[in-house]
């Protein structure tokens, strides 16, 4: 979509730091890293927020959630880890693109606007 700055990441028009990429979904570092590690899954499909999405994307979704699972060790995240997405203003979403953070590392963020 247009003016959406995490489709331009997906699409490679703006820079960003890539851990992870398949068909579905890239996963990013987030570049205002609120925990040790601070990663961002971002679905390729764009939709707003996970009110917004359909059945397929849903399902896809889920997909990308298991693949997630999968990369633990990979990720550095076994000490375990936190996956919170924001919906709305009034959670603090600031970018109209479903996406997930992943917030891990020893030093779990707990301040996440
Ligand atoms: P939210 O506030 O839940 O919508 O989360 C948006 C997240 O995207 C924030 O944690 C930002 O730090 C992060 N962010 C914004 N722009 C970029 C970017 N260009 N590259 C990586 N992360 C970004």
């Amino acid at each position: 979509m247009e003016n959406c700055i995490f489709c331009k990441i997906i699409k490679g028009e703006i820079p960003s730091v890539k851990v992870y990429e398949d068909e579905d979904m890239l996963i990013i570092k987030d570049v205002n890293p609120q925990a040790k590690i601070h990663l961002l899954l971002l679905p390729k499909e764009h939709y707003a927020d996970i009110t917004e999405m359909s059945d397929a994307q849903a399902q896809t979704l889920a997909r990308c959630l298991k693949k997630l699972s999968t990369m633990v060790d990979a990720l550095g995240l076994n000490d375990g880890f936190r996956l919170v997405s924001n919906k709305g203003a009034h959670a603090c979403q600031s970018v109209g693109h479903l996406h997930i953070h992943i917030l891990g590392g020893n030093q779990l963020g707990d301040r996440m606007c």
